[in-house]
């Protein structure tokens, strides 16, 4: 077993499922319907009852269902509607149908639009939902469904037993900042399962740990994400038609950095708009948060949002390694599903459909594993032959080397992006090596120029990170371990001050890396409560000494309506 935040032995209480699912996103409660579903149908026609929708578990660190799902977010309903055929007549949140789209290219004063849409960025047919929302939904159906969704409790360790994953232990209630039980405390349960499926979305901690012990990823190209700003605006009415979707390259990201911005006009002139930045870049004081907040100062988002007012917040990480980034899927008794896996189309910048559609396929192995009594890799693997014959499959093909040709900047990106397009996504070659994110920093003393000074929001179009915490709704129990665990905080002070300037104080969109000077010296100083559970740090620290883990079950964002 490995456990990465115990404070003592603990007597813990044993629960038995069949099945385990780890994250109520969109792939973990597509993978909890649809197994529900197969199971009934089952049971009527043989009329055994030994398989149950109860004997599923899902378990969600947010408070609330959809409370930690955020994204554009633009949806492309194929893979919902092969999970809920009739899913507008069933009231599927979706608040408005796209009416029409563009593309722009922005320098700092002007936006040229593009003469047509490219075509990866034509979204006629999709909806601009909230992510969260739509979680809700799935949720409330999958509850109907007979399955047990638990909220409030985190996957804090994976459970492994002769090289197969037997389940999971939930996070340990009541522990104080030093490790010591509190009156409230409550023990983590030992959840074990035939079968446990990991949809915690990017970057999951126990994920992590499973490509880690099990090797998943083995001969694949390294995971690479972008970070994803997000902010909703409630605007004048007028100022945008509800369903237009307007999709931007350009300032303020320079050259160097891969990414773009969105804006979508909802339902209740509310927009939703956000930047999507890299990350990959060189820069070690680039700060996704204060381009974001220069996106806004823009004369074409200005237009839109000045008199209006700032109503949420988030940030998130994104996988966008595409074909050649997706570990090994499967390993005795677990799947990895969804974002956690990376099925995620980086030129669409679209993964819900993807998410979707593999908890699905997840759900029809696990069915095939239970119906047979074998759990083992051998019935387990049928998950990625699957995906390999699912349209998950051709539409990441057909990008496959996609985001990897950015590593050089967006000329050649594009270059190779045209390329990729006539040639069915080969380009050059089959396939394009990346490397991991924080490999791509460059040291203090091989930048030219110096710092810029740093961002003054007005207060009115652009805010600080802590005012936009605010509006993500924010909160985690104060008196509890951190749960960013710095290995080594000596190189903090030391080795990353002098060679990349803390990068944590700038890459982090919610403050809660500070470093703070004491005697001449620098200390890192930790804000845990503010920490919007993007997972940037776990990703961008140049000497990878950052570990995130979950904090105690409930703590987090709060993304009403995100
Ligand atoms: Fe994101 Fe890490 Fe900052 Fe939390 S502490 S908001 S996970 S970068």
């Amino acid at each position: 077993m490995v456990n990465m935040r115990s404070p003592e032995q603990t007597e813990r209480e044993r629960l038995e499922a069949d099945v385990v699912i780890v994250g109520a996103g969109p792939a973990g409660l597509a993978c909890a319907i649809r197994l529900a579903e197969l199971i009934k149908q089952h049971r009527e026609k043989s009329g055994n009852p030994e398989l149950s929708e109860e004997n599923i578990y899902v378990i969600e660190k947010a408070d609330e269902l959809g409370m930690h799902s955020l994204s554009g977010a633009i949806l492309d309903p194929k893979g919902l509607r092969e999970l809920v055929p009739d899913f507008e007549k069933e009231g599927a949140p979706l608040d408005t149908p796209v009416q029409k789209d563009a593309a722009y290219f922005f320098t700092k004063n002007s936006a040229i639009r593009f003469p047509l849409t490219p075509p990866p960025l034509r979204n006629h047919g999709n909806y601009v939902v909230s992510l969260a929302r739509l979680v809700q939904w799935l949720g409330q159906r999958a509850e109907k469904a007979g399955v047990n969704v638990f909220t409030g409790f985190a996957g804090s360790a994976l459970l492994t037993e002769n090289g197969r994953v037997v389940g999971i232990q939930t996070d340990d209630k009541g522990i104080d900042k030093r490790g010591n039980r509190k009156a409230n405390f409550q023990p983590g349960y030992e959840l074990r399962a035939k079968a446990t499926v990991l949809a915690e979305g990017p970057r999951g901690s126990l994920t992590k740990e499973l490509v880690r012990q099990f090797n998943l990823d083995d001969g694949r190209n390294p995971q690479v994400y972008a970070i994803g700003v997000k902010e909703i605006w409630e605007v004048p009415a007028g100022r945008i038609q509800p369903g237009t979707v307007w999709h931007t390259m350009g300032y303020p990201l320079g050259a160097e950095i891969y990414g773009g911005g969105w804006i979508y006009g909802m339902q209740n002139n509310r927009v939703s708009l956000g930047l999507v930045s890299g990350l990959h870049y060189a820069d070690p004081r680039f700060d996704p948060h204060v381009a974001f907040q220069k996106y806004k100062l823009h004369p074409f988002v200005r237009r839109i949002l000045e008199g209006g007012k700032l109503v949420r917040y988030g940030a998130k990480a994104i996988p966008e390694g595409g074909y050649w980034a997706i570990p090994k899927t499967y390993v005795d008794g677990a799947l990895i599903v969804g974002d956690s896996a990376g099925f995620l189309d980086s030129q669409r910048l679209k993964g819900i459909h993807m998410a979707l559609k593999t908890g699905r396929l997840a759900a029809e192995t696990l069915f095939e594993a239970l119906r047979t009594g074998d759990s083992s890799e051998r019935t387990l693997q049928q998950f990625a032959a699957k995906v390999e014959r699912s349209w998950v499959k051709s539409e990441l093909w057909k990008v496959r080397n996609f985001h990897q040709g950015f590593e050089h900047g967006l000329w050649w990106g594009l270059v190779h992006a045209a390329l990729q397009f006539l040639t069915g996504g080969r380009g050059l070659r089959n396939r394009y090596r990346s490397r991991p994110g924080h490999e791509h920093y460059k040291q203090l003393k091989e930048l030219r120029g110096s710092q810029p000074p740093p961002f003054q929001p007005d207060g009115k179009l652009t805010v600080d990170k802590v005012t936009d915490v605010y509006h993500s709704g924010t909160r985690h129990e104060e008196d509890q371990p951190v749960h960013l665990l710095v290995h080594d905080t000596n190189i903090c002070s030391d080795r990353c001050t002098l060679e990349y300037g803390n990068p944590c104080q700038y890459f982090c969109p919610a403050a809660v890396y500070e470093i703070v000077t004491e005697g001449g010296k620098n200390r890192l100083k930790l804000n845990p409560s503010n920490c919007v559970h993007c997972k940037t740090c776990d990703i961008m620290d140049p000497y990878e000494i950052i570990t995130w883990v979950p904090p105690e079950g409930g703590g987090g964002p709060h993304y009403e309506g995100m």
